[in-house]
């Protein structure tokens, strides 16, 4: 715990665990909230992790299992009064206990409180010259979130003594500040077995699922009909609730899908201390720093087999890599500097000489040193490498839990469009997204499910959602969004859901929909081809994954020199289909492909990358430096 400037006033911070948590009991009596499990952890752990850097000390307020709360490491004290008196009754608790000028109260099931609370608290209680200062959000003040003086402690006293509990009456006469923080949800505490369900997962929105609309005002420079990139991703990040159903799957199928929980080591990696080298275990102590050492080889331990028996002083055991350390030995000797004399009158035993300047310890690999017993392996959100699996199968772990696969429909829009195994019409064109996504969501490890194209008509597309919002986690179709066709699909939309119309800030795919049909996320994605696929990497991707319950990650980026020059101007995000190579002074250069029509296919086949020129970002020159998401890994 370390704050500010050392002459600032000290501040205890109290955790207030000591009320009974009806709401959480779910029918049970011996539920104790702050030590209810939250994300791996009790849920005060995390309330304590938040507070600590914001504080000098920390005292726990906890009226039951007091043993178990100081394994937290702090002081932990009970009310002063029976009956559980409520918060006032714990802040009390915290006064008297508390030796510092200043203490501040949080309850112990609000793990998302501010990193600034108490800082911000302080500033205007000083400021004002206040003896208390309370967390406030809009209209709704937060009357747990208190920072007190220690002064007040004789005026609690008297307030209490004459039975009064309620924490707002006691604040009401005394000198107190308000002070405003922004997000109401940073206050929200986890009261129900639901809540502490919902938001299990590390990165649930909090508080769950608010309005599409609510969202996007919520939203930092939302504008419908020029909408920032960065803003469109935001939306969806904060509208897009992720699954959390876990299925138990066996190691061979479990490649590329997500981990659901955290996996936790059953054993020490490795289980014993071992040799690192082939050569010789020694004891440190033996060792000569300065001439030759000559032990008495007692034996040999293979890995796998041990030897069994204790190294005695002055000897010495032969060991291959991986071999179970003998007791005693602390140290192995690679066999390469060594020389080994047979010692006389005793038949087969041999000596090791050991040149001087071995570093005591040297050679060996700790038990637990890659990874102890109890220790997360894999954090849950993971998508599962080949190095997982074989990590998963080095702890003994046959099944995992994971995350079940999202139901993804598709379909294409257009009259125009004919399937494949259709004799070409003139005006017609084949029907190439639908493939496409099937592809990209293939890759993507999420369950297709093939709708096929869907005629511009009304019913049509009507029907289509319907069922679409019933089977599905989430529907992707294309065609119907653009400016001349919304219109028709707009009303349909507003029949079956909650979507909303974008018109996006970028080349090529500006306009796209966006919201809730039926129990599915929807993205209604441009017609022409290569829109398609630049808003399914740049949106639906990321959606889709946390969708799925993965943790989020960024495509990765290189900074590469451009070998071509790029209009563009400022105010939108452009995706050039680039194709990888090397300078002649041998640094990597993207030069653009062929045509960058939105309807070019070709050119997004032939292209190895996708070169990227922010929103904020003029035209490029040859030889400017220019940011490139290369294909591979999202392909
Ligand atoms: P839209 O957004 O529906 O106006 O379509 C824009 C352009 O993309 C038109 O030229 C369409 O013919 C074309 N297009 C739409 N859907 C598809 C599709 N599924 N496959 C190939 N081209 C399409
Ligand atoms: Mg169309």
């Amino acid at each position: 715990m370390a704050r500010g400037s050392p002459d600032a006033p000290a501040i205890t911070g109290v955790v207030l665990a000591g009320g009974l948590a009806r709401r959480m009991q779910d029918g049970r009596s011996d539920i104790d909230k702050g030590l209810v499990g939250f994300r791996g952890r009790a849920m005060v752990a995390h309330v304590l992790e938040r507070l600590a850097p914001q504080v000098d000390r920390l005292l726990i307020n906890a009226n039951r299992n007091q043993d178990e709360y100081r394994r937290f490491g702090h002081a932990v004290v009970g009310d002063a009064i029976a009956g559980y008196a409520g918060p006032l009754a714990g802040l009390h608790a915290g006064l008297q206990a508390a030796t510092t000028e200043w203490v501040v109260t949080v309850p112990c099931d609000s793990p998302f409180f501010p990193h600034d609370l108490v800082a911000r608290l302080l500033q205007a209680a000083q400021a004002d010259g206040a003896e208390l200062a309370v967390a406030r959000t809009g209209e709704q003040p937060h009357p747990v979130f208190a920072l007190v003086h220690r002064t007040l402690l004789p005026n609690l006293e008297q307030f209490l003594a004459s039975g009064q509990r309620k924490i707002d009456r006691w604040y009401a006469p005394l000198h107190t500040v308000a002070v405003d923080f922004p997000d109401p949800a940073a206050f929200s505490n986890i009261n129900t077995p639901d809540e502490l369900a919902a938001l299990e997962r590390p990165d649930a929105p909090f508080p769950v699922s608010l309005p599409l609309a609510e969202v996007e005002r919520g939203t930092e420079g939302f504008d419908r009909k020029a909408l920032p990139v960065v803003a469109a991703r935001a939306i969806m990040e904060r509208f897009i609730a992720p699954i959390d159903s876990p299925e138990q799957v066996e190691l061979p199928q479990c490649l590329d899908r997500i981990l659901a929980r955290d996996i936790v080591s059953p054993i020490d990696v490795p289980a014993h201390d071992n040799s690192a080298m082939d050569g010789y275990a020694v004891r440190g102590d033996d060792l000569d720093p300065q001439a030759p050492t000559r032990l008495v080889v007692v034996g040999t331990a293979f890995a796998g087999r041990p030897f069994d028996g204790a190294l005695a002083p002055g000897q010495a055991l032969r060991v291959m890599t991986g071999a179970v350390m003998p007791t005693g030995a602390d140290t192995v000797v690679i066999q390469e500097v060594v020389h080994t004399e047979a010692i006389e009158d005793a038949a087969g035993v041999q000596a090791v000489i050991i040149p001087p300047g071995q570093e005591v310890g040297q050679n060996r690999r700790h038990r637990g040193e890659d990874l102890a017993k109890g220790r997360p392996a894999l954090r849950a959100g993971k998508r599962l490498t080949a190095a997982d699996i074989g990590l998963a199968a080095s702890l003994g772990i046959g099944t995992l839990s994971l995350q079940r696969r999202p139901r993804v429909a598709f379909f294409s829009t257009g009259d125009e469009l004919l399937s494949l195994g259709d004799a070409p019409v003139p005006g017609k064109v084949y029907d190439s997204n639908r493939h496409t996504i099937r592809a990209m969501l293939t890759r993507l490890g999420v369950e297709p499910i093939d709708m096929g194209v869907v005629p511009d008509r009304r019913e049509a597309l009507h029907a289509a959602m319907l069922e679409a919002g019933r089977v599905a986690d989430a529907v992707v179709s294309s065609g119907g969004v653009s400016v001349g066709e919304a219109d028709f699909t707009r009303e349909v939309m507003a029949q079956v859901g909650e979507v909303s119309f974008w018109t996006i800030a970028m080349r090529p795919g500006r306009p796209m929909a966006f919201g809730r049909v039926g129990n599915a996320y929807y993205f209604g994605l441009p017609g022409n081809p290569v829109a398609v696929m630049v808003t399914f990497y740049f949106f639906v991707r990321g959606a889709l994954e946390r969708l799925m319950g993965a943790s989020a990650t960024t495509p990765a980026t290189m900074r590469v020199r451009s070998r071509s020059a790029v209009r563009k101007r400022p105010g939108r995000t452009e995706y050039q289909r680039a194709m990888l190579g090397r300078g002649e002074d041998g640094i990597i250069e993207a030069s653009v492909t062929g045509s960058q029509g939105s309807g070019v296919l070709r050119s997004m086949s032939e292209a190895d990358c996708m070169m990227v020129l922010g929103h904020d970002q003029g035209s490029v020159a040859v030889g400017d430096w220019v940011e490139v998401i290369p294909f591979h890994g999202l392909l």
